[in-house]
């Protein structure tokens, strides 16, 4: 496990945090510690202009490659950038999803064709994307989608209609990458195919979700005959299944150290608020204020361990990384909790009732949907048992 950062690194991480303090200012400014958990609806529009003037610095998509448009940075870079990035408390970012999945899904899978198309506005952030993958009937059982696409030879363009859900950011984003069955008559995780729709189209209805904490980060989406060119296909029809878990591999990356900065900013937030509302005398806040500190310590050290072994020779996937969802989701969930019972009856007062939520609040509510996306709670704890412990698989029913 490599715990430190050699001096070119060092220096990188200097370069990195001069950027971000000389341009996060002015327009910029009101944008700080905006836009995470239980934020995502503030600004959107001027965490886009953000976006290009990240791009503008070459601090998009810093882990690509340089022949994508990417910064091209090593592990250690990419780690000291999203580290740094949170540090600053520079904005959530509007591009995640891009950058995070579709590009990495596109160098891996995609025609020459698709990454000209796409991986270029995800570089230059102005082009945002949407994860279609959940519907009413597929969510931890994915391969059950029911979203049909058809090709129409004659227009040479696939129609796809069906319904998603759950889907984050649709309402901002000009692109969703698809899971759909090309095979009418398939199940499970065969016959399925992986597409990149453009959302700006009459076969595309997007219908905001309320969220607990009143607004709306989520969408379901209506496609009723909406059209996909023939090449905006990844893979054939039929190798969807594979395309899609190829890209839930990219999830685990090196943002998670940044994710873990952005805790830290949260965590320090409660212990800031328990030591001017005395709440910090109580010797049981005090321990769980030690115990949030220690168990974030650990989830660093557990997340180098899977970076450094990621970056190795195997390449499979190792058993440090089955633990981290559940772990960082678990931790969060129970900072929230400790953030409110730091705050007290106050908790429960909402000056603007009813949704007018201080950030510890919204972020309480927000926390909870962590054990959720990205696999809940109950589904990693199978991925452990069978993958990480070589338990018996449970029943599949039909697969
Ligand atoms: C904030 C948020 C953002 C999201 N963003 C997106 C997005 O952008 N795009 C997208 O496609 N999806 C998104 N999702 C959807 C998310 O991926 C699903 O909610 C998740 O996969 C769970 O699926 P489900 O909601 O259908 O619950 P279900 O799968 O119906 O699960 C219901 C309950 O049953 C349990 N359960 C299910 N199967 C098993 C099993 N085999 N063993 C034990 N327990 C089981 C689950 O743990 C859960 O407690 C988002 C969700 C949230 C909360």
């Amino acid at each position: 496990m490599k715990l430190s950062f050699s001096p070119a690194d060092e220096r990188f991480r200097r370069e990195v945090a001069q950027w971000l303090q000389r341009n996060l200012v002015g327009e910029f400014g009101k944008l700080k510690y905006r836009g995470g958990p239980g934020d995502e609806h503030t600004f959107p529009a001027e965490r886009k202009v953000w976006e290009r003037k990240l791009a503008e610095g070459d601090w998009t998509c810093v882990g690509w490659p340089r022949e994508y448009g990417g910064r091209g940075c090593s592990i250690e870079q990419q780690v000291i950038f999203f580290e740094e990035y949170a540090r600053a408390g520079a904005p959530g970012r509007m591009g995640h999803i891009g950058e995070g999945l579709t590009g990495p899904t596109l160098i891996a899978f995609g025609t020459e064709a698709q990454k000209q198309k796409y991986l270029p506005g995800i570089v230059a952030g102005t082009e945002f994307w949407c994860q279609g993958y959940s519907e009413p009937g597929a969510g931890s059982d994915l391969a059950n989608v029911k979203t049909k696409a058809r090709f129409d030879a004659a227009r040479g363009k696939w129609l796809i209609s069906g319904q998603k859900v759950w889907t984050s950011l649709a309402h901002e984003s000009d692109f969703c990458f698809v899971i759909a069955r090309t095979d009418p008559d398939s199940v499970a995780h065969k016959g399925l195919g992986f597409f990149l729709v453009a959302m700006d189209q009459p076969g595309i209805e997007v219908r905001p979700i309320e969220q607990i904490t009143g607004t709306s980060e989520f969408n379901e989406v209506f496609f009723d005959a909406a059209e996909c060119a023939a090449e905006d296909i990844v893979g054939a029809p039929g190798d969807g299944w594979k395309v899609a878990m190829g890209l839930l591999g990219f999830e685990r990356g090196v943002s998670t150290l940044g994710q873990q900065m952005q805790f830290q900013n949260e965590l320090d937030a409660v212990v800031r608020l328990a030591r001017e509302n005395g709440a910090a005398q109580d010797p049981v806040i005090r321990q769980r204020i030690a115990r949030a500190h220690a168990e974030l310590r650990i989830m660093r050290y557990n997340s180098m361990r899977m970076l450094s072994s990621q970056s190795g020779s195997d390449g499979g996937l190792q058993k440090e990384a089955l633990i981290y969802k559940l772990y960082w989701a678990t931790w969060h969930r129970g900072l929230g909790e400790l953030a409110m019972d730091v705050m007290g009856p106050e908790c429960e007062i909402l000056p603007g009732a009813p949704y007018e939520l201080s950030r510890l609040q919204s972020m309480y509510l927000f926390v909870r949907s962590d054990t959720i996306y990205g696999g809940t709670n109950q589904i990693q704890r199978n991925i452990i048992a069978e993958r990480g412990l070589g338990m018996p698989k449970e029943p599949r029913g039909n697969l």
